[in-house]
């Protein structure tokens, strides 16, 4: 009936189980998204649940620092951030993608405000260090994107003019669509691309006699051979399915979402519980975990892994051999970001930019700036937010080390950096402890061959988490992949026939 489209599928907030836990004893590991969200919904169903954290906080990857957060990467002293107070940065998750309603939904049910995060913005800049003419000079995103557009909509044009076009349209059809390149591109009567107000201006309009200048537009051969049309600079933002307006982001803080999980979870979290030994036992699960005091066994009925693979594959156990082949198989990403504070918002007194990224093809990848406290005095831009190699390279610097190339690199496309940088933090999350990637990165092959031996329980121990949806890198994935664990293990315990509905949609 759904295939038919006679029954519409059920909202990713449909999740009324029935029956009850009857106090059964649920041991969660790890407090990140996933394990208290499923803590959450347990809970609500009459399980006992125990989260063992191993951190001092909750929330794993949902972290936002600001002053006095304290950040642990292997082989290096833990650093404490000194950012004024009221000022932070998302060191993971910064945005919420309208699409994703699990999360809007926790969002709402645990009352954390929201607001609109601005991932688009046309005045950002594109940089691209190289030797072309516009090599290593800032070039506002809404000139490259209205450039591109024009110069590839005018040679289309042309294309149909002259019937070159192997397509099998009738003439009005082909009319039709020149019409429409024509308005996309913004190309004028004789459909060539001249310049318009939607590049911008070098004079702005104003009063009485000022019209305002148009600025030129810059030749297409200069564009490519600059590297402004390579991979590092596809317009991806508008296109990506999770990346399209309108953008959230939790007030605040993304990690007021963990906090507000947090605030309800209170009697049944350990935090710096650190986990050391998962057994499946006849009739249940024994975990071992060392905390302050000393070692410590719990036993429960069941247990649900939350913790990330690559921390996960250190951990003694006695999974089952395709179970413990998936956690040593599956890949995670490096990504790093750093946070630099400014006594001064220059990028907004100065250059009119109010949120928005920055794209550069350098160690920084992308500035992004911040989507909250318009116009106030100081801000945190996100100086480099990187991948794989580039993250890579950046990671086995020092701290200071990382200060220093987003302030070098950054210097280029702001110079105001000189006169107003205050103070960093850096964090590299395939070095961070307890994290060790920043999201699993399948291949086809990991996806067909390990990923479907953790969607089932191991004996009694189900693994959820991020890792386990094709919602990866969102924390809309810890949500589903949670409640799919809970529906699962309640069905089992209830054995009522209880399936979640998975979602299936990714861009
Ligand atoms: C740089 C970055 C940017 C991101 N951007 C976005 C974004 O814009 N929007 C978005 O929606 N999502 C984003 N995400 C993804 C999102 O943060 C994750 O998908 C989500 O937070 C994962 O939650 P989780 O519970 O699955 O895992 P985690 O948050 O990693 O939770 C696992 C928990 O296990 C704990 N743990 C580890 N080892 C042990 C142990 N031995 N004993 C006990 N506990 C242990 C950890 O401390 C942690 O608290 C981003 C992630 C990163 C890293």
């Amino acid at each position: 009936m759904l295939a038919l489209g006679l029954l519409k599928s059920a909202p990713a907030h449909a999740f009324n189980l029935e029956g009850k836990g009857k106090g059964k004893k649920i041991i969660i590991l790890g407090a990140g998204l996933a394990g208290m969200a499923s803590a959450y919904e347990l809970t609500k169903l009459g399980y006992d649940c125990t989260i063992l954290e191993a951190r001092e906080r909750t929330g794993g990857r949902c972290w936002s620092i600001k002053n006095g957060s304290r950040h642990n990467e292997v082989n290096k002293q833990t650093v404490t951030a000194n950012f004024d107070e009221g000022l932070y940065f998302n060191a993971g998750p910064s945005r919420i993608p309208h699409n994703h309603e699990l999360t809007l939904h926790y969002c709402k049910e645990l009352g954390v405000p929201i607001q609109v995060y601005n991932n688009v913005n046309e005045s950002t800049y594109y940089f691209a260090e190289g030797k072309g003419s516009l090599s290593n000079k800032k070039i506002r995103a809404r000139e490259i994107h209205n450039d591109v557009r024009g110069y590839m909509t005018e040679m289309l044009a042309k294309t149909m003019d002259n019937g070159e076009l192997d397509s099998p349209l009738t003439k009005e059809d082909s009319q039709k669509i020149v019409e429409y390149l024509m308005a996309e591109g913004g190309l004028d009567a004789d459909k060539l691309y001249k310049a318009s107000a939607r590049r911008g201006y070098i004079e702005a309009p104003g009063a009485g006699d000022k019209p305002g200048k148009l600025s030129d537009p810059l030749k297409l051969a200069e564009i490519i051979q600059s590297g402004l049309l390579d991979p590092d600079f596809y317009n991806v933002a508008e296109y990506t399915y999770e990346l399209q307006m309108t953008m959230f982001q939790a007030v605040g803080g993304m990690d007021k979402i963990a906090q507000a999980f947090e605030k309800k979870l209170t009697p049944m979290l350990k935090l710096n519980a650190e986990v050391s030994n998962i057994q499946n036992t006849a009739d249940g699960v024994k975990i071992t975990y060392k905390d302050k005091v000393g070692t410590h066994e719990l036993s429960g009925d069941f247990c649900i892994c939350t913790i990330p693979l690559p921390v996960l594959s250190n951990i003694k156990n006695n999974f089952s051999s395709n179970v413990s082949r998936a956690v040593d198989y599956i890949n995670y990403n490096e990504t790093g970001k750093i946070g630099l504070q400014f006594n001064r918002r220059f990028w907004e007194e100065d250059e009119h930019i109010y949120g928005g990224i920055t794209h550069t093809n350098n160690e920084l990848t992308q500035i992004f700036y911040p989507s909250y406290d318009y116009l106030s005095k100081k801000g945190i831009l996100i100086g480099y937010y990187n991948f794989n190699e580039k993250a890579k390279q950046v990671g086995e610097l020092s701290y200071a080390e990382r200060e220093q190339l987003a302030l070098y690199k950054g210097k280029l496309i702001h110079p105001q950096y000189d006169k107003t940088f205050e103070k960093s933090l850096s964090v590299s999350w395939h070095k961070t402890k307890y994290s060790m990637g920043g999201w699993a990165v399948y291949t086809s092959e990991t996806r067909k061959n390990a990923y479907p031996a953790l969607l089932k329980p191991d004996g009694n121990i189900y693994f959820a988490g991020e890792h386990l949806t094709y919602l990866n890198a969102w924390m809309a994935g810890a949500f589903e992949s949670a409640r799919s664990v809970v529906a699962d293990l309640h069905s089992r315990n209830t054995e009522s026939r209880q399936t979640y509905p998975t979602q299936t949609t990714k861009g």
